[in-house]
C-alpha cells in the first residue's frame, strides 16, 4: 500500500528544494509543509528547515533577538476549564488557590517599576465564576459582577502604577476585549489547536468549552476588528498529529492575512507535569520542537515574529544541553517574557534564565538581545493599535526604533541587565 503523499519520505536534497521555494515565496504552503512536517525526525530533512527558517530571520529581522522584561500576575488561578497538563488551575477550597486584591496588584507592580520592568502580564483562568459560587461571592464582595471587571481594575492599577499590561484571560468577547483595550498595550490568547479531537473523550481539552478552537479563532478575529496587537501560538504535543499542526499555523496565518493584528506567535511545548492526568505523557523532543518552531517561521513568513520560551525549552533538568543554540538557528526572533521579579506562575518547575545568560548566550550564537515593550517595534508606531492613553504613554517606554529604553524613572535597567 503506497504511503499518503504528505507521509512520503524526503530526502535532504528534496527538503532543501522545498524550503528554498518556501523561503523565495515568503511562505511555505500547505502540501509541502505537510511532508515537511512528517520527516522532521530525519536529521537531514531538519536541518533544511532549520537553514530556511534562520535565513528568513536573518533577511526580515537581522541579528536581533527580542525579550520583555516583565512581572507576572496571577490574577485568579481558578478557572472553570479542566485541562489535563495544567498544574496552574486549582479548586476553591485548595490552600494553593488565590485570587489577587488590588494592592497585591499594586505591590507587584511597584516591584516590577523597581526593577526596570515595562509589562505587566496578566494571567488568569477563565471564567471561574461560572463554574464556582464561591468566587462569584468573592467578586460580588469587592463591588465586582465578572472576572473581567476584576481585571479591568487590574490593568488599570498596572497602567497607573507605571507599567505596560498583557493580558492573557482566556476567552473574552467583544464588549470584554473593548473594555481591557484602554488599560492594556497588548492582549494574547493562544490558539494552541484547530483539531476539535483534543475536545473528545479522553483528549486533553474534553472539559474545556473554551478551547474549542472555533470559539478561540472568533476572539482572534473580535481582536483584530478592535485593532488590538495580538499574541497567539501553538500548544506542541498534547495530542495533535503533523496535519494538526500545520493547520493551526495555517488558520494563524489566515487570521495575520485577514486582520494584520497578530504581532506574534508563540511555539510553546507541553511539558509533562507530576500530579496531572498527563503525567506520563511523552513531551516532543527538543530537535523536533527546534523543528516546528522553523517551521512555523517557514509557514508564517519572515515578517511574523517568533517566539519560543526558554524556560520551557531548555532541559528541566537544568542541564546545559545547547537547545538555546538549536532555537537560535531555528528561525526565531523573541525569547518572551522573562522575569526578574517573579516566577512562571504556569510552568512554576522551569524557572527562567537570568537576563544575563540569555543575552550571553544570544551573543555567542553570533546576535543581539535587545529588551522590546509588550508590543514589538514595528508596532509600536501605529497610532491605529492603541487607545488614546497608551498611544500617550509609549514614548515614555519606546526609543527611536520601538525598542525598549531607559528611562529617569525606576525602570532605568530597560536594556541593561538587571543586577
Ligand atoms: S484554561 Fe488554562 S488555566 Fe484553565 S485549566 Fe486550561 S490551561 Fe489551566
Amino acid at each position: 500500500m503506497s504511503l499518503p503523499d504528505s507521509e512520503s519520505p524526503l530526502t535532504a536534497h528534496e527538503a532543501e528544494a522545498l524550503v528554498a521555494r518556501a523561503v523565495d515565496a515568503g511562505r511555505l504552503e500547505r502540501p509541502p509543509a505537510e511532508r515537511l512536517g512528517a520527516n522532521l525526525h530525519v536529521e537531514g530533512v531538519r536541518e533544511a528547515v532549520l537553514a530556511g527558517a534562520h535565513a528568513s530571520k536573518l533577511a526580515a529581522k537581522g541579528d536581533v533577538v527580542t525579550v520583555s522584561r516583565n512581572i507576572f500576575v496571577p490574577l485568579t488561578n481558578l478557572c472553570r476549564d479542566r485541562c489535563t497538563y495544567c498544574t496552574f488551575a486549582k479548586q476553591p477550597g485548595s490552600p494553593e488557590a488565590k485570587s489577587y486584591e488590588l494592592d497585591e496588584v499594586r505591590e507587584a507592580v511597584r516591584g516590577g517599576v523597581l526593577t526596570g520592568c515595562i509589562e505587566a502580564l496578566m494571567c488568569l483562568g477563565d471564567k471561574p465564576e461560572v463554574a464556582y459560587r464561591v468566587h462569584r461571592e468573592w467578586l460580588e464582595a469587592r463591588g465586582w459582577g465578572s472576572t473581567t471587571d476584576h481585571l479591568v481594575e487590574a490593568c488599570r492599577v498596572a497602567f497607573e502604577g507605571g507599567m505596560l499590561p498583557h493580558t492573557n484571560a482566556g476567552i473574552l468577547d467583544e464588549q470584554e476585549l473593548a473594555a481591557l483595550r484602554p488599560w492594556n498595550a497588548s492582549m494574547g490568547l493562544m490558539l494552541e489547536t484547530t483539531s476539535p479531537r483534543m475536545r473528545d473523550k479522553g483528549m486533553p481539552h474534553m472539559h474545556c468549552p473554551d478551547k474549542d478552537p472555533q470559539v478561540r479563532i472568533r476572539m482572534h478575529e473580535h481582536a483584530g476588528e478592535q485593532k488590538i496587537p495580538f499574541t497567539t501560538g501553538m500548544l506542541l504535543g498534547i495530542g495533535e498529529n503533523v496535519v494538526e499542526r500545520v493547520d493551526t499555523l495555517m488558520v494563524i496565518r489566515d487570521l495575520q492575512d485577514r486582520h494584520g493584528h497578530l504581532q506574534e506567535a508563540i511555539i510553546q511545548p507541553f511539558h509533562p507535569k507530576p500530579d496531572t492526568p498527563m503525567r506520563a505523557a511523552s513531551p516532543l523532543r527538543d530537535p523536533e520542537v527546534a523543528g516546528w518552531v522553523a517551521m512555523a517561521r517557514l509557514i508564517l513568513g519572515p515578517e511574523m515574529n517568533i517566539q519560543a520560551p526558554p524556560n520551557l525549552v531548555q532541559s528541566p533538568t537544568g542541564a546545559d544541553d545547547g537547545m538555546l543554540e538549536l532555537l537560535l538557528r531555528s528561525g526565531l526572533n523573541d525569547w518572551g517574557g522573562v522575569s526578574p521579579v517573579t516566577v512562571d506562575f504556569i510552568n512554576p518547575e522551569a524557572p527562567w534564565p537570568a537576563l544575563r545568560e540569555l543575552r550571553r548566550r544570544t551573543e555567542a550564537a553570533g546576535q543581539r538581545l535587545l529588551e522590546r515593550l509588550p508590543v514589538y517595534p514595528e508596532t509600536v508606531q501605529q497610532r491605529e493599535f492603541f487607545d488614546s492613553q497608551v498611544w500617550e504613554r509609549l514614548p515614555r517606554f519606546a526609543n527611536d526604533a520601538g525598542y525598549a529604553r531607559p528611562s529617569k524613572g525606576g525602570n532605568s535597567q530597560s536594556g541593561e541587565e538587571a543586577a
